[in-house]
């Protein structure tokens, strides 16, 4: 399974600013960039080019550049996960996800659901990537 996602710009050390959407700098197309949180692949839309997330550099709007290491927390693979989970609630209609919020089982059912994919992905158990998403829901309230 190979799913990309909107690569977030991490938070500036310099400046402190964030940005849901990175760009491939020096790109003849001025790129978007996408990741693929279980491989930790950076890809550019436009021009094809492909990398490992740690070996990107970040240049920021404030001419600050910076690298993964400065901020190797928000470029875990639990946080891009949760990037993850949470672009899939928003390419969910509200109708679904009122169904969520308000129905517990369907929201157990769709956490199965999504657990099975991830666990596949992962190589993990789905007992543990089920953890993994409760942990992430519990400290995230819609
Ligand atoms: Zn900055
Ligand atoms: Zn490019």
């Amino acid at each position: 399974m190979s799913e990309w996602i909107a690569f977030p710009f991490p938070k500036c050390p310099s400046c402190g600013k964030q940005w849901g959407k990175s760009y491939h700098k020096d790109c003849l197309f001025n790129g978007q960039l996408l990741v693929e949180p279980y491989q930790r692949q950076v890809k550019c839309e436009s021009c094809s080019a492909q990398w490992y997330i740690l070996d990107s550099k970040f240049h920021c709007s404030c001419g600050y550049q910076f690298y993964p290491s400065e901020v190797e927390d928000a470029l875990s693979t639990t946080q891009l996960l949760r990037q993850r989970l949470l672009q899939k609630l928003n390419e969910m209609d509200s109708y679904e996800k009122s169904i969520i919020s308000k129905s517990n089982s369907s929201f157990q059912q769709w956490i199965h659901d999504i657990s099975y994919e991830i666990a596949r992905a992962l190589g993990t158990t789905i007992s543990k990537a089920q953890e993994v998403i409760k942990n992430f829901f519990d400290k995230w309230s819609l």
